[in-house]
């Protein structure tokens, strides 16, 4: 058998290996609460425990975690061992169903927007049984949510698990109302294609900015961009290859579908995209990838780099999410299908798209929204702040036959008269070629393009999902008990497009004129977290997370606050490192370089006082015009930064920094940048764009 197929998985306590290693009566009940979230009682749970435990220890694990996903944006852990004493002073290893299915975990040390307050300090985790454990560094991970003991959510993935409820429920029913009684449930799946930047790390070790904020807040641009477009799916250089060989071993051990890597479009960026698989893994997965990669690049002396934004001038990275919706009898219900009576089923579900995505447009904004994807959605690149949707142009032409009662095709009246026009023998290919819609359908899945690239999916697909519920739930309402439920059905389908056709846009997303147009449409454009948060309690958006028991007006609360604190908190670190690095390395640097040109030019002129040294002089006039800006603007800007530290609201805080810090941190970047342009490269304390950027060879 091929390496790959023996070692996929090996370290997962995954489906086949339950299946062989539980009795049949417990494999049964752990399968019921896998896929359709039925509880599982405590004595399955204990003999589920021994046998991950025996599992475990023949992989070498001595130890366990709960796993949990807290609003840091990152992962937690905290390892316990097996050890319990036994007799005569020796020890057992013992893993019990209670210490499976429950941790606790001092809430206090991950944010919690305030719910701490109220409620106790401690907190728990609860095994998510319906994501696989797995071994990694000798320990055996427990996928948890983690909760407040009121229950309330702290972590991303609790109102995941919630939002794909709200949407398996409200699916079935529209299900039914097509008369499917086989289907037992309906599953979000998702492929997030992940980019990702990788530079030497002897060079990111002299880059406090790399090393403190994720991002270069200075450097000039280098000689050579990304304007030749030869990156892209270019040849993979030898250490990048080798990179991708042990991520992809590594990745395939823990389960993970790791299926594509190539180059992207800017010199030293890459992607990889794995194989689409049920949402709550793939967020799992997408977690585990992203500390996988950083891990792998360091053994082979690269760093990668996870920010939205690292290098100004080239593109910034995002996490394409490709989201469908599958039955657990194997149907995608983003399928366009070969019948009529598929095709109006798929179109229903795409309405409930069209409408969720148009509707709650302003949330799946703020679903995106961070400091560090606020420089790829506001600024001049893929995709933009205006939230549209690309159809392609068959289906565009279906949903225009139907908005206008036309009949698609001639040959197809006939269809017409059960209510529903029938797809021509759909072109999956016709559907991909527009990059720069932010929401494309791609013949049978959605891809949200906004998302960045270190942030969780989960956020983007709580969204998403629960939406989409809220839609399909008033579209059933409305479809229950009508007398005729093809015209119903066809008039449900014609209204949604007339009244939500403004969110559809199949031009080019980068243009001016669309953002003009947008406008007139009615969309919204954010273009910073701060301007997009303050929609998140709309009573709008309270309504649809409150109404699918997806969160809580207080844990909406808690986590607006959250979001701005984080907005703060980040430009706060990224003000202070370019003060840091202005005043103990750029600003002497430069006027080191100065003094000593100054010095050339009297030596040269006491040796021989008719020489030429006007390029002493240009450079001294220019590099000190410069060091003096340098200085008074470092000088704001730490000032200013003080200053709005200090405001105690969070909201009125975070458009202070965006209004007050951010534009003098620009101000003071354009000073030396220019800088770094004419001091001598052998003075300059950092290694420049052109050594990060081209460095991997
Ligand atoms: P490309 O975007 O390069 O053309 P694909 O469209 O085949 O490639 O796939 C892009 C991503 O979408 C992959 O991660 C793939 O697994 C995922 N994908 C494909 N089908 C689905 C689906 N039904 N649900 C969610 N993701 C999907
Ligand atoms: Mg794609």
């Amino acid at each position: 058998m091929s390496k790959v197929i023996e070692e996929f998985g090996s370290m997962v306590f995954n489906d086949a290996v339950m299946r062989a290693k539980l009795p049949k009566e417990v494999y049964i009940k752990v399968r019921a609460t896998h896929q359709n979230g039925k509880r599982m009682d405590i004595e399955t749970a204990n003999i589920v425990a021994n046998a991950m435990k025996d599992w475990a220890i023949e992989r070498g694990a001595t130890h366990f975690t709960h796993w949990f996903q807290p609003m840091t944006g990152i992962t937690a852990e905290k390892h316990d061992s097996f050890i319990e004493p036994g007799f005569d002073g020796k020890i057992l290893m013992e893993f019990t169903g209670k210490e499976l299915v429950k941790g606790e975990s001092d809430a206090s040390s991950f944010p919690s927007g305030g719910l701490r307050a109220t409620f106790e300090a401690r907190g728990y985790t609860a095994w998510d049984p319906t994501s696989y454990a797995f071994i990694k560094d000798n320990t055996l991970y427990i996928p948890t949510a983690f909760c407040s003991f009121g229950g309330e959510a702290l972590d991303k993935k609790t109102p995941l698990l919630r939002s794909m409820e709200a949407i398996n429920r409200e699916s079935l029913k529209i299900l039914r109302l097509f008369g499917n009684e086989d289907v037992t449930s309906v599953k979000t799946t998702v492929g997030p294609e992940q980019e990702y930047f990788l530079v030497p790390k002897e060079l990111y070790d002299k880059r406090p900015d790399l090393i403190y904020t994720g991002r270069t807040l200075f450097g000039a641009k280098p000689p050579k961009g990304q304007e030749m477009d030869d990156h892209y799916s270019g040849t993979i250089k030898t250490p990048v290859k080798e990179f991708m060989r042990e991520l992809d071993d590594e990745l395939w051990r823990l389960g993970v579908l790791a299926k594509t890597e190539h180059n992207e479009g800017a010199p030293a960026q890459h992607e990889l995209a794995p194989i689409f698989t049920t949402t709550n893994i793939s967020t799992d997965h997408n977690q585990l990838t992203m500390e996988v990669m950083q891990r792998v690049a360091r053994r082979h002396g690269l760093v990668c780099l996870l920010h939205e934004k690292p290098f100004d001038g080239v593109s910034g990275s995002g996490k394409h999410n490709n989201w469908s919706l599958t039955t657990d009898t194997g149907i995608n219900l983003l399928e366009p299908g070969d019948t009529p009576f598929e095709n109006a089923q798929f179109l229903l579900f795409l309405s409930a798209v069209i409408r969720a995505v148009d509707e709650y447009q302003d949330m799946l904004r703020i679903s995106v929204a961070s400091a560090g994807n606020d420089h790829r959605l506001g600024a001049n690149e893929a995709p933009p702040a205006v939230i549209s949707m690309f159809l392609g142009e068959e289906i565009t032409q279906i949903l225009e036959a139907i908005e206008h009662n036309d009949s698609f095709d001639s040959k197809e009246k006939e269809m017409m008269k059960i209510g529903v026009h029938v797809l021509p023998k759909f072109q999956k290919d016709n559907t991909d070629r527009n990059r720069t819609s932010p929401f494309a359908f791609t013949g049978n899945k959605f891809e949200f393009r906004m998302l960045g690239s270190s942030a969780s999916i989960a956020g983007a697909n709580i969204v998403m999902n629960t939406a989409v519920a809220q839609v399909l739930r008033e579209f059933a309402e409305e479809l229950d008990g009508v007398v005729n439920f093809q015209k119903a059905l066809h008039d449900l389908i014609r209204r949604t497009i007339i009244n939500h056709k403004r969110i559809l846009f199949n031009g080019n997303g980068y243009e001016d004129a669309w953002i003009e147009e947008a406008a007139h449409r009615g969309l919204s454009n954010f273009k910073t977290t701060p301007e997009a948060l303050v929609h998140y309690m709309d009573e709008k958006n309270v309504a649809l997370f409150t109404q699918n028991k997806v969160f809580s007006e207080s844990e909406m609360k808690a986590r607006a606050e959250i979001y701005f604190e984080n907005y703060c908190k980040v430009l706060n670190v990224e003000a202070l490192t370019m003060v840091d690095m202005v005043r103990r390395n750029i600003l002497p640097a430069a006027s080191k370089f100065a003094g000593d040109t100054a010095s050339n030019a009297a030596c040269i002129l006491s040796v021989s006082p008719d020489s030429d040294t006007s390029y002493e002089q240009d450079m001294i006039t220019q590099i000190t015009d410069l060091i003096s800006k340098t200085h008074k603007t470092v000088k704001i800007l730490s000032d200013v930064n003080a200053q709005t530290k200090s405001v105690t609201d969070s909201q009125e805080r975070a458009m202070a920094y965006k209004d007050s810090v951010l534009p003098v941190m620009e101000e003071l970047r354009s000073y030396v940048d220019t800088l770094e342009t004419l001091v001598s490269k052998e003075y300059w304390p950092f290694p420049d764009y052109g050594d990060l950027l081209f460095g991997v060879r």
